[in-house]
């Protein structure tokens, strides 16, 4: 049983909501009492400008960046790296543009695959939950999240393509269990954008769950205009509008999310076989 608590948000396909689930679950999370960070490992860093911070060229950061933490040679310490949100308990790495240059930058240091991991280990002694988002490729930088992380979680969409590329994702994190993190789990798939009153968006949804069973979170993500609009006033979308229907699915996401991670994902460990 996975007492998962940090958590990769992982899928190797662009714009399926992972940075969207990686903000807003993780505000909801903070929101609902829990101590939650969030790390920003896409070069993109749109959950660093998503939270309202920017690491601008030319402006010194308020903190270090997630690239730091993978270049140091020596302990990270956390302090340094931890920015604040508007959401009270939820804090940020954040990422700038210079980790653009980081899989380039890794691949000449030692223990390569393992750069985040012991940021991470600080990490875990004073959060509740930390939630990595990664970018869309299967790289340094997602291997590095994968291998610091004690499960997955999967946003997929609705989509006729959404099971496209998943084999070669299953085959990714068995490969990474196989040689560097044993105990990864999988937290679960979380439907977004979905639309259920569609023939399609029911059909793909029944497909996912007929390969993903129980791993799939009962709870599915609507496509809302408010979860787009909201990262570009610097907020996630329980702020930006509360009554929204997207800060809704997140709020519910969230329940369904604590009372998995706290009795254990189970529903989840046929998955690794099955993927
Ligand atoms: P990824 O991080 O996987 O690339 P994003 O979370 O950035 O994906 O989402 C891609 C785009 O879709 C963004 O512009 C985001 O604001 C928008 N988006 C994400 N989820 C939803 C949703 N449920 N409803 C409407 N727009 C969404
Ligand atoms: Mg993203």
């Amino acid at each position: 049983m996975v007492q998962a608590r940090v958590l990769a948000v992982a899928n190797q396909k662009g714009g399926v909501g992972k940075t969207t689930t990686t903000v807003n679950l993780a505000a909801a999370l903070a929101l609902a009492d829990q101590a939650v960070l969030v790390v920003d490992l896409d070069p993109q860093a749109n959950l660093t400008s998503g939270l309202g911070q920017k690491h601008d060229n030319g402006n010194a950061p308020a903190s270090r960046t997630v690239f730091d933490a993978l270049t140091n040679e020596a302990d990270p310490v956390l302090d340094d790296y931890l920015a604040p949100t508007s959401v009270p308990g939820l804090s940020l790495v954040a990422a700038d543009d210079s980790l653009a240059g980081a899989e380039l930058a890794l691949v000449g240091l030692e223990r390569r695959e393992r750069r985040l991991r012991p940021l991470l280990r600080a990490a875990r002694q004073r959060f509740d939950y930390v939630l990595i988002d990664t970018p869309p490729s299967l790289g340094l930088l997602t291997v590095n999240a994968l291998i610091a992380a004690e499960a997955v979680l999967i946003p997929m969409t609705c989509e006729y393509y959404a099971l496209e590329g998943l084999a070669t994702l299953m085959a990714t994190l068995r490969r990474v269990q196989t040689t560097f993190n044993p105990g990864l789990g999988v937290a679960g798939v979380v439907l977004t954008m979905a639309d259920l009153r569609t023939n399609l968006g029911q059909q793909v949804a029944a497909d996912v769950r007929s390969v993903f069973g129980e791993a799939v979170f009962r709870t599915t993500i609507p496509r809302n205009v408010r979860l787009a609009e909201a990262p570009s006033h610097g907020l996630p979308v329980i702020l930006y509008d509360v009554r929204s229907r997207g800060a809704e699915a997140y709020q519910t996401l969230a329940r369904e999310f604590l009372a998995r991670t706290r009795g254990g994902p189970a529903a989840a460990e046929g998955m690794m076989q099955r993927g």
